[in-house]
């Protein structure tokens, strides 16, 4: 009896179907059965739907116009999200992080930061990456568990009511730049993807998928009815290179990789983004700048350029302004964009490539007090 207790007691528990899983074109085959057993109209499936996507609500009990039994019978068998946040941390540049315990106790991070204009939200795909990038600090930690579709989307439900709450405003654009390699975990991705334009109706074109680049993934992607955006890792134009750098080169070497990135942006007729962390004397000299222009040459490409972040235990520097200049303006010279971005919430460890867990009680406890008293 006890357990039983603990278990109706607990948002989140295992045992129970979550719903955050499914379009909400599923929901009425999911729920039918239960609304059937107490003769419930099958509108109702509808109507719970809209509770969950459209109007957040934290779990059946706050579903006021769904009957008593009705409510208590959905609680015992679903739930409506796998998420508990364990600490949240906000950057003195505005950024907000959240740390959310799974229910297995595993743990991922998601990342809000506000521009001027709009807020963005940074999701994670995996609980930790197997695929070991030589400067992200996920790639350091090791891969622990893949993430489902529900995880991935309750960290956008979750995130979209701290960010109403704290900058006035929802969610405009969101990135799956966290942890984790999402074309590595390509059907739980794809469900989320399904979900958050289906569901929550965000809007595909704010939508973008960072891979690093997992050809399967990217011809997955095209493949989809909806415009999401492709963001492709690169961080360096030369195979040999890169393999140090990004060892799945190895896999997918470059002429594979750009053969699918041609076969996409036919299919979407697209803009790519492609991302280049820039390490001081590795990857940031102007002769790889023109070997990056010359493999962007047939492609509608933006190249956003990421100063590397320094994480423990790698002598690297983020390269200086003056290289981060000229690798510019060697792009540019060729006709190719490109923008430099600075990472964001260094401060609390938020920043790209910055996000691993911190599972010591004494920090999280600390900063969880620094939350208010935010400078
Ligand atoms: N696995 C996906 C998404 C996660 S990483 C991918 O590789 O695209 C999101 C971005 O942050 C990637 O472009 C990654 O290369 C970059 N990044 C990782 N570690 C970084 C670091 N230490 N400094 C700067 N950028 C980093």
């Amino acid at each position: 009896m006890k357990i039983v207790f603990l278990m109706s007691d607990n948002a989140g528990t295992a045992g129970r179907h979550e719903l955050l899983n499914h379009h909400p074109d599923e929901y009425g085959a999911i729920l039918g059965p239960t609304l059937i057993e107490l003769q419930q109209p099958a509108y109702r499936a509808r109507q719970i739907a809209g509770w969950v996507h459209e109007r957040f609500a934290a779990g059946f009990n706050a579903m006021t116009d769904l009957p008593a039994d009705l409510r208590t019978l959905l609680d015992e068998r679903f739930s409506v999200s796998p998420l508990e946040m364990a600490f949240q941390a906000r950057s003195r540049d505005g950024t907000v992080k959240h740390l959310w315990r799974l229910r297995d106790g595993e743990q991922v991070e998601s990342v809000l930061i506000p521009s001027r204009e709009r807020v963005t939200l940074c999701l994670s795909s995996q609980a930790g990456c197997a695929l070991a990038c030589r400067f992200c600090a996920t790639g350091d930690f090791g891969f622990r568990r893949q993430l489902s579709a529900a995880e991935i989307v309750a960290q956008f439900r979750d995130a979209e009511l701290v960010s109403r709450h704290v900058f006035g405003r929802g969610i405009a654009n969101v990135v799956y730049m966290g942890m984790g390699e999402p074309m590595a975990n390509l059907d739980a991705v794809l469900a989320s993807l399904s979900i958050l334009h289906g569901g929550f109706g965000f809007g595909a074109r704010r939508i973008t998928v960072s891979t690093v680049g997992l050809v399967p993934g990217i011809r997955a992607l095209a493949a989809r009815p909806e415009p999401f955006r492709l963001a492709v890792s690169l961080h360096a134009p030369e195979h040999s290179l890169r393999q140090m750098l990004v060892p799945i080169e190895k896999r997918y070497p470059i002429p594979d990789l750009f053969a699918a990135l041609r076969e996409y942006q036919e299919a979407k007729g697209r803009r790519i983004t492609f991302e280049y962390t820039m390490i001081d004397r590795v990857n940031d000299s102007v002769e790889l700048a023109h070997s990056l222009a010359d493999l962007l040459q047939d492609l509608d490409g933006f190249v956003n350029l990421i100063p590397y972040n320094p994480i423990p235990g790698r002598d690297w520097r983020p390269s200086p302004a003056e290289r981060i200049e000229a690798f510019v303006g060697a792009l540019e010279s060729r006709g190719v964009e490109a923008a430099v971005r600075r990472p964001r919430g260094r401060d609390i460890a938020a920043a790209c490539g910055q996000l691993r867990l911190e599972r010591e009680g004494m920090e999280v406890e600390e900063r969880v007090e620094g939350l208010d008293g935010e400078s």
